[in-house]
């Protein structure tokens, strides 16, 4: 027994024509037919925007220019574009704004700085004014001490015209006081005190404690009669110190152990004073003496520096020291 099986829909029949019959009146049958047929006959064309289907190439393509789903495709392509490109610029935003974060902290800096700046500027403008100030206080103190150093200059060549002037050797006087004091030649010593030369702590205290600006202001005619007064007396008012040649300035002493010693030219006595400072102190006084304030009276000065300079010229030169010393003791 052959069986006949329908292709299309599996039903079975006893034979050929059964089957034929089937297959030309069965309504489900034939419609899996037409669906078949259709697959197989017809190639069908999506619209790739809104999925109609055509049948042919030609209406699609007309369908696709005019559809709107293309229309809608290409506006969501666009946004899909737009969107990439808002996405960049974004990026590129954010970049910038924190470029402009750090930009703004540097301006921050630089701000403070230059605030900074101008406020040295005008400090070192102050100092300017300050300094120029002091240079001007510099300049006149600097015209002071010229004027100054010129008066200084000028005083100091008038005492070295009286220091010259001191330093001439008057003879003449000497020889006519010499010529005239010869009767002092053979004296006799009769002294009951002596000097001593050595005992310098005592001619210091007494030039410290007598010597004053009025033996000062008589030069060293002053020296003698100081010395005179105060040096070469004994407890009886007898001098212990005579001058025996008057003509040669010769004097003679009884010295501390009772000798009688000789003091040519009295330069015994005058190295005596010298150590007991009278220069020192004649120097000292005149200074005091002819100043006020600091600041020098020219009259006094010129007064005291001649008998001064006398004075401290006294070891090269004792002729007036010596002179006066014979004429008071002998
Ligand atoms: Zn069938
Ligand atoms: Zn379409």
């Amino acid at each position: 027994m052959t069986n006949f099986i329908c292709e299309y829909c599996n039903k079975t029949y006893a034979n050929k024509s059964t089957l034929s019959t089937h297959q030309k009146s069965t309504k489900r049958c034939l419609e899996i037919q037409k669906n078949l047929n259709k697959k197989n006959d017809v190639i069908e064309y999506n619209c790739q925007y809104c999925n109609k289907i055509f049948t042919t190439r030609q209406n699609i393509k007309v369908h696709e220019n005019i559809c709107d789903g293309k229309k809608d495709f290409e506006i969501k392509e666009i946004k899909i574009n737009y969107e990439t490109e808002i996405k960049e610029l974004k990026d590129i935003m954010t970049k910038y704004e924190t470029e402009i974060r750090e930009l703004r902290e540097i301006k921050k800096d630089y701000d403070y700085e230059q605030k900074l700046k101008n406020k040295y500027i005008f400090e070192i403008e102050d100092l300017r004014n300050t300094n120029e100030k002091y240079l001007e206080e510099i300049h006149r103190l600097r015209e002071t001490v010229a004027g100054l150093q010129g008066e200084l200059k000028s005083a100091n060549k008038a005492s070295e015209c009286v220091y010259d002037l001191a330093k001439q050797p008057k003879n003449n006087i000497t020889n006519n006081n010499g010529n005239t004091t010869t009767h002092n030649n053979n004296k006799t010593l009769n002294i009951s005190g002596y000097i001593d030369f050595k005992n310098i702590d005592k001619v210091k205290e007494i030039i410290d404690e007598k010597y004053d600006i009025n033996y000062i202001l008589s030069g060293q005619k002053g020296c003698a009669q100081f010395a005179a007064q105060y040096l070469l007396l004994d407890e009886n008012g007898k001098y212990v110190y005579l001058c025996t040649d008057p003509s040669r300035h010769s004097f003679k002493y009884k010295n501390e152990i009772g000798e009688i010693e000789k003091d040519l030219e009295a330069k015994k006595l005058t190295n005596y004073l010298i150590d007991g400072g009278i220069q020192e102190k004649a120097k000292n006084i005149s200074l005091n003496w002819c100043q006020n304030d600091g600041i020098i009276d020219q009259e006094k000065f010129t007064l005291v520096s001649e008998k001064q300079l006398s004075i401290m010229n006294i070891k090269e030169n004792n002729n007036e020291f010596k002179r006066e010393l014979s004429s008071i003791i002998s």
